[in-house]
């Protein structure tokens, strides 16, 4: 896409977040570093990217004050590509990732923030916890120990259907775990506040049910 409709499209979005808390994280995966560039240029500071080796050699090729967002799935042996930078870790889903997390964010003495990941769509493919494998990981006493890894919410990814109230049951499932687990086991942190949910297809839906970082692709840098 042009500069412009980059620019153009990432405006129109910023507007609509303009007297909300949430954030945008343009999601760059599959995008050529001269369009994160354009994206940069035109205020884009969150980056969202799904495979480790594309964000790990697309990073030093953008400034430094980018906050990189890992938002795919993650496998513990390539936790260390990213521990120098990687900013959050949107998909943990399960507690073995977590140490993992811990002990590469100890060696750069770092804090990496983290987002749990729940399974809310009907599709098998998209992976994700449950609200018990949650529970037992933040019960564990492995969990209590961490100290360079902060749980800082929950994201999702909802059912790819154009069914408005699917979608929403799904938003308000998510909604309603963030609810429960910040109730439960985050009443006193601070931190603990994102939801990560809606794409560009249900962003708007999304932000209407209480997201706080969309999570948008195409509709700023077209189809990939
Ligand atoms: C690709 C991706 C997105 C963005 O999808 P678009 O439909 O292009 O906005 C959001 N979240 C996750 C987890 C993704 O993999």
């Amino acid at each position: 896409m042009r500069q412009s409709v980059i620019s153009d499209n990432l405006h129109r979005i910023q507007q609509r977040l303009t007297g909300t808390a949430a954030r945008l994280v343009a999601v760059t995966k599959t995008h050529p570093v001269e369009r994160l560039r354009e994206a940069y240029e035109a205020g884009a500071r969150i980056f969202g990217e799904n495979r480790v080796q594309e964000m790990a050699a697309k990073q030093p090729e953008l400034p430094t004050d980018v906050e990189w967002h890992l938002i795919g799935h993650l496998q513990t042996n390539k936790v260390k590509y990213i521990a120098p930078f990687v900013h959050t870790i949107q998909s943990i889903d399960s507690l073995k990732l977590l140490l993992e997390v811990e002990r590469q964010a100890a060696k750069h003495n770092r804090v990496i923030k983290g987002l749990l990941q729940f399974h809310i769509a009907d599709e098998e493919t998209k992976t994700g916890l449950t609200l018990a494998e949650a529970e037992e990981i933040l019960q564990s006493a492995e969990f209590r120990s961490l100290q360079h890894v902060r749980l800082a919410g929950v994201m999702g990814i909802a059912t790819n259907t154009p069914n408005e109230d699917q979608l929403r049951r799904e938003f308000r499932q998510l909604r309603g775990y963030f609810d429960k687990l910040k109730a439960l086991y985050f009443a006193e942190d601070e931190s603990f506040r994102e939801i990560s949910m809606g794409m560009s297809s249900d962003y708007e839906l999304a932000l209407r049910e209480g997201s706080t970082l969309i999570r948008v692709g195409s509709a700023i840098f077209g189809s990939r």
